[in-house]
């Protein structure tokens, strides 16, 4: 999975005044020069050949989580780390994993027509004519579905809002449904809700086919006959083993017991939409619902009937092991306070984009930073370069991780930095948790681009029309989707994420290559080394920090504006907008109390601070994001505990703010989102305590 930040609004925080510079957050004047000079070494360490090679390697055939494939890419990665001489760690789990063994759509009627649903190979492209996976959703069900196709546009709640009014049912049809707009979780979880007995998705060529640039292997966009794979499970980690590590011994849910699919879920090109969409009559499309391909679009039901037959390997090997590695780099002085950065190493198919270049950003990163280790410049913080497993059925590697680590990423996790689709074009994007932002941007304007025209940081502003200096540009917010979650939105840990991206059409598909990487995503494997050389520079400046750089004002000015939309949900049902005193008035404290500590700490740090006295602020600053995270979770979603940021449990792709108190809104009473906003209200408080505790632990005198 990769569409994990949704697009958040334009950022109208300050910008620093004199960039050239501007002191360096957490670190006393005299440190700051050091590791100004630390960072320009690792950002030297990646290389634009080494990452090339490594990416060949770990892409030179399909590597689905649960093959033998996939688990020659851990031992090519925890070798390549052993090599530079870190400690490493492969940690498996056994986890439901069955894999597809057959699919069969068939139109049928008179002139019965059986799909041809493979993608076909490319010559000039090797891996492309190799045996693919079968082109089925990731834990749809094994089985049979047949009945008259019902078009249904993108299959979201509103479109099947439309279809009643036209008095259209799925009940008991086949449904056909296009790609965008919503997680295909979310559409295979409405068909089901609605009696469909099976679900075709397809991409349009609209959205990223010929209708948007040449098809590959002319250009980069998808193939008439190309198709996206993709998990179609709503929840996170092992189906078996919701909220804990599926460890030997642990007991397991009966699959059927699960939110998995109960019907066949496949994903077919737009080349087999057409022939099954062409023959479709009945009710007329609403005008915004035909798409790219060239034949007027009907709903139906019918006169077309298809039928969809899957199997898998449950029954036999519906269980499969999953292997994360763990590279660790020891701190020197804070050994049991981690920097995790990380990426998922499994795929669709080859992966190039989705996710080798990820896994190749972290590799060159680990390499950077253990080269520096040798060099007798070790970091304070202990540093993990994990790669995760089945990232693409439900984040599975990770979430299996960090329920597994618990206590430890608890007690000492300082930030996790993902790493999914890193590379795949020359556009920068970063989000992540807002007390971050400020750290990635600064680190931004350290690193060149390659096309040399300034900073990552420059080009970055330029790519996204960011003019007014007073502007940073817009960073997405983690909502889910990819393995941050675990981190962040279950954990409450601080999250980074960034990568260069650019016009791609080969998302989940057969085509996702180093072919066509070397071609269109990233010819020279610059972006690949620059993407490592932002993660090598993030991970030692959390590393070595004296005082760790979150910035809860930039965070609490993030939040303020989530308030409005809030009070405006309350009006909109008839309840108090007063409601949200408490909350505005909680984050109105922290933003105050933040800017004071920032002045304090780097007074302190300009002044001279015990090593002691770091240490006890750093542990209260482990505790503000942790406080936002409710270890009861959301009411929708218990695993999800973070009360800041979620998937909307309605689409998947758009993040939600205040999901607590905006899902009360959207399906509660108002006695319930009261409660909501004062509960938010009383951890914002705990998050402002936890700011102050630290400024305490600063100013308490002690002997230099
Ligand atoms: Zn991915």
């Amino acid at each position: 999975m990769v569409l994990a930040m949704s697009s958040a609004l334009a950022l109208a925080t300050q910008a620093s005044l004199v960039a050239a510079q501007r002191p360096m957050p957490g670190y006393s004047p005299g440190a700051a020069d050091t590791q100004r000079r630390l960072e320009q070494e690792a950002i030297q360490g990646p290389q634009a050949t080494r990452a090339r090679t490594h990416s060949a390697a770990l892409s030179q055939e399909p590597h689905i989580a649960g093959t033998p494939a996939q688990k020659r890419t851990a031992d090519y990665v925890i070798a390549q780390m052993k090599a530079m001489g870190l400690q490493t760690e492969m940690r498996s789990y056994d986890v439901y994993l069955p894999h597809a063994t057959g699919v069969k759509i068939t139109r049928m009627g008179r002139d019965t027509v059986s799909l041809d649903v493979q993608e076909p190979g490319i010559p000039g492209d090797p891996v492309t004519m190799m045996p693919q996976y079968l082109p089925v959703n990731g834990y749809g069900a094994a089985g049979v579905g047949e009945g008259e196709l019902v078009f249904v546009n993108f299959g979201l709640i509103e479109d099947y809002a439309t279809l009643d009014s036209t008095g259209v049912s799925v009940k008991g049809k086949v449904v056909l449904a296009r790609y965008g707009r919503s997680f295909r979780g979310i559409k295979s979880r409405e068909a089901e809700k609605r009696g469909a007995v099976a679900l075709l998705i397809y991409t349009d060529p609209l959205d990223d086919g010929f209708v948007q640039g040449d098809v590959y292997p002319e250009g980069p966009m998808r193939p008439l006959a190309g198709l996206q794979r993709g998990s179609v499970f709503n929840g996170t980690g092992d189906p078996l083993t919701p909220g804990y590590a599926s460890t030997p011994g642990a007991p397991r849910l009966k699959p059927e017991d699960t939110a998995v699919p109960k019907v066949p879920v496949v994903p077919i090109s737009a080349l087999n939409a057409q022939q099954l969409l062409a023959q479709v009559r009945g009710t007329d499309i609403p005008r915004s619902w035909q798409g790219g391909m060239p034949i007027r679009y009907h709903v139906g039901p019918g006169p077309v009937r298809v039928r969809v037959e899957v199997t898998t390997d449950e029954a036999t090997a519906g269980t499969k092991t999953i292997y994360n590695t763990l590279g660790y780099l020891r701190g020197s002085t804070y050994p049991n306070e981690y920097v995790y950065i990380g990426a998922h190493r499994d795929s669709w198919g080859a992966g190039a984009a989705d996710n080798i270049s990820g896994t190749v950003s972290v590799l060159e990163a680990a390499q950077s930073l253990a080269d520096l280790a040798k060099r007798g410049e070790r970091p304070k913080r202990t540093i993990v370069f994990a790669t995760w497993d089945a990232e693409e059925w439900g984040l599975v590697g990770s979430t299996e991780y960090v329920e597994d680590d618990s206590l430890r990423l608890k007690a000492g996790a300082v930030a996790y930095l993902n790493q999914d689709v890193s590379a795949q074009g020359m556009q920068f994007g970063g989000g992540g948790s807002p007390s971050m932002r400020a750290v990635l941007r600064d680190v931004t304007k350290l690193v060149q681009d390659p096309r040399g025209r300034g900073t990552v940081y420059d080009t970055w502003r330029v790519g996204t029309g960011t003019r007014a200096d007073s502007l940073e540009p817009p960073m997405g917010d983690p909502g889910g989707g990819s393995d941050f979650a675990g981190f962040y939105n279950h954990f409450g840990i601080p999250i980074a994420d960034w990568g260069f991206g650019g016009p791609s059409g080969i998302y989940h598909s057969a085509y996702d290559t180093f072919a066509w990487m070397e071609r269109f995503g990233d010819p020279g494997f610059q972006y690949h080394a620059a993407a490592a050389r932002i993660g090598a520079a993030t991970l030692l400046r959390l590393a070595n920090a004296q005082v760790l750089p979150y910035d809860y004002a930039e965070f609490a000015r993030t939040m303020t504006r989530y308030v409005a939309p809030v009070e405006r949900g309350l009006t909109q049902k008839g309840w108090s907008p007063a409601a949200v005193a408490p909350l505005s008035a909680a984050i109105t404290r922290l933003e105050r109390v933040a800017t004071t500590f920032a002045a304090a700490r780097d007074a302190a740090l300009a002044a001279g601070v015990a090593p002691a006295a770091q240490a006890a602020a750093n542990q209260s600053l482990l505790r503000v994001e942790r406080s936002l995270a409710r270890p009861t979770g959301l009411k929708s979603r218990p695993w999800y505990r973070s009360l800041i940021y979620a998937s909307d449990v309605d689409n998947g792709y758009s993040t939600m703010s205040f999901p607590g108190v905006n899902e009360s809104i959207r399906y509660g009473t108002e006695a319930e989102t009261v409660a909501e906003i004062n509960d938010l209200a009383t951890r914002f408080g705990a998050a402002a305590d936890a700011v102050a505790a630290a400024q305490a632990a600063l100013s308490t005198p002690t002997k230099r």
